[in-house]
C-alpha cells in the first residue's frame, strides 16, 4: 500500500493539512507501506518557495519521514501527454488552447473507509477543463494522473475534497486507471463552530513551534482530531499510536480544535521528556533572550529546567517563569512593591540577608534551616516571610520552592536583591 500527502505551496503547513499527512505516514507505518510526499505546485503565480521551505521543515519537525517527494512543476509534459491521449480518444475536446473532458452521464459510487458508500449523479456536473489554456494542469486532472502513476493505493484528505472525487473519478474513468481507495478526514473547527482559521488563533505549524510547543505535544494532539487510540487513553506517543492505528476508528463527526487542549497534551509530552533533551529544547530560547553566553554551566541550567519541568506548558513558559535565574537584575511592579514589602518585610529582608552572610554554604538545607531560625526568632508565620521574600527575589508571587528558588539564585544574589528590596 502506498499513500501521498499533497501540500499546495500556496501557504504554511496549517493544522488540518498537518493532521492529514499525520494520518497517511500513520497508515503507511501500520502497513508497511510507503509515504509519499507531492508538491501541488501547478499554480505557478500562486506557489511561493518559501511556502515550500516552511512545509518541509515542519514536516521534518514533526517527525513524518517520506519515502519519495514529487513536485508536479515539474510533470507537465506528464500532464500534457494524457491530455493528449484524451483528445485523440475524443474524451475530450479543445476550447482554445485549453482541453476540456467531457462529462459522462452517469452515477457514480464511491466506497469511502470512513463515510462508507457516497453516491453521485453526475448529471449535475458540467464538462472540466484538465489543461488551461497557459498549458497548466487543474488541481483534478494532476492530481489523478499522479495518484494513478505513484500507484497511490489509498487516498488520505481532508472531508473538503468529497465534492472533487466524483470528479476525479470521472477522469481515472476515461483515463482507464485503476480507482485507489478513498477515506475523507472529519473537517477541524474552531471553538468558535466556524471552521478553524486564522481568525480564531494560528493555524501555521511553525507558529506552534514558534510559541514553544514540543512536536510530541503537536503530533499527538493532531491525532486525537478524529481519532483516538481507545480506552480513554489520550497521552501516547507515536510509535505505539502507528500499533493501533486504523482508518476504520476514525470519526465522521467534525472535530474542534482547542488550545487549550493542545496545552495540555503538551504538558504530559514536557514532563516526560528526558531533563536532557528538554533543556536542549530550551538552551536556544535562553540564548536568544540573552540570557546566555556562549559558554555557561550546563549543570547548573538543566537543574533549573528541572524545577519546572511537570508545569511547563510550553517551552516559553520556562522562559517568562526562570528569567529571574539569569537576569542580573529582576523587575518588582509597583503593586508588588506596596503589597509586599512593608516596613515589616524589609526589615526581615535585612536580619535574613545578615544571617545568610554567615553561611559558608549555601544550598537548599542550609538556606531553609536559617531562614526558619529567623522565623523562630521573629515570633512570625513562616508565610509572613516567604511571600514577600519569593517577591524579592524572582519579582514573582509564584514559583516553585523557596529554598530551592534560593539555591538557584545563589548566596551573592540572593543578598544583593534582599538587600536591595530592604532599601526601596
Ligand atoms: N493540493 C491539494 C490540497 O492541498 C491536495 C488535495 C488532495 O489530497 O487530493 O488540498
Amino acid at each position: 500500500m502506498k499513500v501521498r500527502f499533497a501540500p499546495s505551496p500556496t501557504g504554511y503547513l496549517h493544522i488540518g493539512g498537518a493532521r492529514t499527512a499525520l494520518f497517511n505516514w500513520m497508515y503507511a507505518k501500520s502497513q508497511k507501506g510507503s509515504f509519499v510526499l507531492r508538491i501541488e505546485d501547478t499554480d505557478l503565480e500562486r506557489s511561493k518557495k518559501e511556502f515550500l521551505d516552511e512545509i518541509l521543515e515542519s514536516i521534518q519537525w514533526l517527525g513524518l519521514s517520506f519515502d519519495e517527494i514529487y513536485k508536479q512543476s515539474e510533470r507537465f509534459d506528464i500532464y500534457r501527454k494524457y491530455a493528449d491521449q484524451l483528445l485523440k480518444e475524443e474524451k475530450a475536446y479543445r476550447e482554445g488552447e485549453a482541453v476540456i473532458l467531457k462529462m459522462p452521464q452517469k452515477e457514480i459510487k464511491i466506497y469511502d473507509l470512513i463515510r462508507d458508500e457516497i453516491v453521485f449523479d453526475t448529471a449535475v456536473l458540467k464538462d472540466q477543463v484538465l489543461m488551461k489554456s497557459d498549458g497548466s494542469p487543474t488541481y483534478s486532472f494532476a492530481c489523478v494522473v499522479d495518484d494513478a502513476l505513484m500507484e497511490i493505493s489509498h487516498v488520505i484528505r481532508g472531508e473538503d475534497h468529497i465534492s472533487n472525487t466524483p470528479k476525479q473519478v470521472v477522469i481515472y474513468e476515461a483515463l482507464g486507471f485503476k480507482i485507489p481507495k478513498f477515506a475523507h478526514l472529519p473537517l477541524i473547527m474552531g471553538e468558535d463552530g466556524g471552521r478553524l482559521s486564522k481568525r480564531t488563533g494560528a493555524v501555521a505549524v511553525s507558529d506552534y513551534k514558534k510559541m514553544g510547543f514540543v512536536p510530541e505535544g503537536i503530533v499527538n494532539y493532531l491525532m486525537l482530531l478524529g481519532w483516538s487510540p481507545g480506552a480513554n487513553q489520550e497521552i501516547i506517543n507515536l510509535k505505539k499510536a502507528v500499533e493501533k492505528f486504523s482508518i476504520k476508528k476514525i470519526n465522521k463527526a467534525s472535530a474542534v480544535f482547542s488550545i487549550e487542549k493542545l496545552k495540555w497534551v503538551n504538558t504530559q509530552h514536557i514532563r516526560q521528556m528526558d531533563l536532557e533533551k528538554l533543556t536542549d529544547l530550551i538552551v536556544p530560547l535562553l540564548k536568544e533572550k540573552g540570557y546566555l553566553e556562549a559558554e555557561f554551566d550546563r549543570k547548573k541550567v538543566e537543574s533549573i529546567v528541572n524545577l519546572f519541568k511537570g508545569r511547563i506548558s510550553i517551552l516559553e513558559d520556562f522562559v517568562d517563569w526562570a528569567d529571574f535565574a539569569f537576569l542580573k537584575e529582576i523587575d518588582v511592579s509597583d503593586g508588588d512593591k506596596e503589597k509586599f514589602f512593608t516596613d515589616d518585610a524589609k526589615k526581615r529582608f535585612k536580619l535574613l540577608a545578615d544571617s545568610f552572610e554567615k553561611l559558608e554554604v549555601f544550598d537548599i538545607k542550609l538556606c531553609e534551616e536559617s531562614f526558619r531560625g529567623l522565623v523562630d526568632e521573629l515570633k512570625i508565620k513562616a508565610a509572613d516571610l516567604v511571600h514577600p521574600v519569593r517577591v524579592a527575589l524572582t519579582g514573582k508571587t509564584i514559583g516553585p520552592g523557596l529554598f530551592e528558588t534560593m539555591a538557584i539564585v545563589g548566596k551573592e544574589n540572593t543578598i544583593k536583591r534582599l538587600r536591595r528590596a530592604a532599601n526601596l
